[in-house]
């Protein structure tokens, strides 16, 4: 699939603010909660309302959604505010009761793009519609399942597409509660310049602490837009409590946050730049993680040695590290200088580490 000129044209058409803005509710709760922040956030940066009707748990037994009512509240609002309407579909019964009560904006979660036979079953019930459809990336890292799904709804011939970044689970615990991985996004706007990138922080951090940053990061990459969690009382929130913040507390947010030119030489100059640093930045993360788990399992080590009483410093083993390193590391650009140096470090922390558990 290549890239589409028109795939912008929806921003334009609906004179939508740069950067868009997507906010509302996790859940719709209920009627008066619905309104409520719908008016609170009228008057503001949000373009497009959202709230989850129908909202995929990871486990039973929690909320998961009001259902096919919350579209009567959504329309009232809409009435009301003039905001445009987004909600999560999953199936093609969603899809076909968000048409009919005129919903603006459909957007498909990230456990439902993991998924073929549902993104399909979606975009067969989508065909040809006039509607703007978004769809998350997928929950696991894995750039070609995303762009599967833009496919399928691409031969369905929607035209008003879009894409939502809202990170990558992972197993190991890490500072988000699912990791941008920016490189994986920063790959999908490379292959498709021309199609609106939405960065959803709220999803990516879990914590309201840490949107605003994640936000800003987003801009700096020149994403299209941005979705956040939005509710009145957010501690009280039936879903995702942790992350969703006032409207005060947005509109604060879109005062504080930078937004970078889309246009003029510098400004390319800094997106490129930016790009680049948050794909370091990745990397180096990933080098700390690596080095956390490797000597998580140097203290394994230490203490079977402890156990049989062996000696910490093994010079044969420590050799066949170093010319195995070597080699490899020529092989991509890296000097033999330089892989002394790292191993060398690497090899005297993980000493240390052995010495701390042979000595507890
Ligand atoms: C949501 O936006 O409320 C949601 C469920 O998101 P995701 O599919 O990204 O988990
Ligand atoms: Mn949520």
């Amino acid at each position: 699939m290549e890239n589409k000129k028109y795939w912008r044209n929806w921003l334009d058409d609906f004179q939508l603010n740069h950067p868009l803005v997507i906010a509302g509710p996790c859940s719709a709760e209920t009627e008066e909660q619905v309104l409520k922040i719908a008016h609170d956030l009228k008057n503001s940066d949000v373009s497009i309302f959202r709230a989850g009707i129908w909202k995929p748990r990871t486990r039973p037994g929690g909320f998961e959604g009001v259902g096919e009512i919350g579209l009567k509240w959504l329309q009232k609002a809409k009435a009301e505010t003039g905001l445009l309407m987004a909600i999560e579909v999953a199936t093609a019964a969603h899809v076909k009761l968000a048409i009919e009560h005129d919903i603006d904006v459909l957007w498909i979660g990230a456990r439902t793009t993991v998924n073929p036979f549902a993104v399909q079953e979606i975009a067969d019930a989508l065909a040809g519609t006039d509607k703007i459809v978004l769809l998350k990336n997928p929950v696991n890292p894995d750039l070609s399942l995303w762009i599967g799904g833009l496919e399928r709804l691409y031969n369905s011939n929607i035209k008003k597409l879009g894409i939502v970044h809202r990170g990558f689970s992972t197993y190991e615990k890490t500072k988000y509660r699912n990791n941008p991985e920016w490189q994986i996004a920063i790959d999908m706007q490379n292959r498709f310049p021309d199609l609106p990138i939405i960065c959803d922080p709220s999803h990516i951090t879990g914590k309201r602490a840490m949107i605003q940053e994640v936000a800003q990061q987003a801009l700096d990459l020149n994403y299209d837009g941005l979705i956040i969690e939005t509710h009145n009382d957010p501690d009280n929130a039936w879903s995702d409590a942790a992350q969703q913040i006032t409207p005060a507390v947005l509109k604060q947010m879109f005062v504080d946050l930078k937004v970078r030119k889309t246009t003029d030489d510098a400004s390319e100059y800094n997106q490129k730049m930016a790009k680049l640093r948050m794909q370091i930045d990745g990397y180096d993360e990933k080098i700390l993680e690596n080095l956390g788990n490797r000597m998580q399992i140097v203290d394994q080590i230490g203490l079977l040695k402890k156990e049989k009483n062996v000696a910490i410093l093994q010079n044969q083993r420590w050799n066949e590290i170093l010319t195995k390193m070597t080699s490899e590391g020529k092989e991509i650009g890296l000097s033999p200088e330089f892989i002394m140096q790292l191993f060398k470090a690497i090899h005297q922390e993980s000493i240390n580490h052995q010495e701390k558990v042979m000595n507890k």
